[in-house]
């Protein structure tokens, strides 16, 4: 399989006009970490792709959370957290 360096370029560009949107200022200052629930300063949270560009994700609103520097250092991608939580959620 080939990789696609432009698709990343492109996404990361729309990650970054998506930072500057009006709705994810608004995600922003409510301070929630997406994936401990916690509330940081808006200051040391950070964008991150919920499936990393890498591995063909996208930068859209369903596909972008914010997190914690905690959080950030602790899961290698939100993912990773966020499928645990919907197990939690929803055992079979
Ligand atoms: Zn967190």
């Amino acid at each position: 399989m080939q990789k696609e360096p432009k698709h990343s370029a492109c996404e990361k560009q729309q990650a970054r006009a998506l930072g500057q949107s009006p709705w994810w200022h608004n995600t922003i200052v409510q301070g929630l970490c997406a994936c401990c629930q916690r509330h940081s300063h808006p200051n040391e949270l950070t964008m991150d792709h919920i499936v990393p560009l890498a591995w063909g994700g996208r930068s859209t609103k369903g596909h972008m959370v914010l997190c914690c520097p905690m959080c950030t250092k602790k899961y290698w991608k939100p993912a990773e957290l966020l499928l645990q939580h919907f197990r939690e959620r929803d055992p079979r």
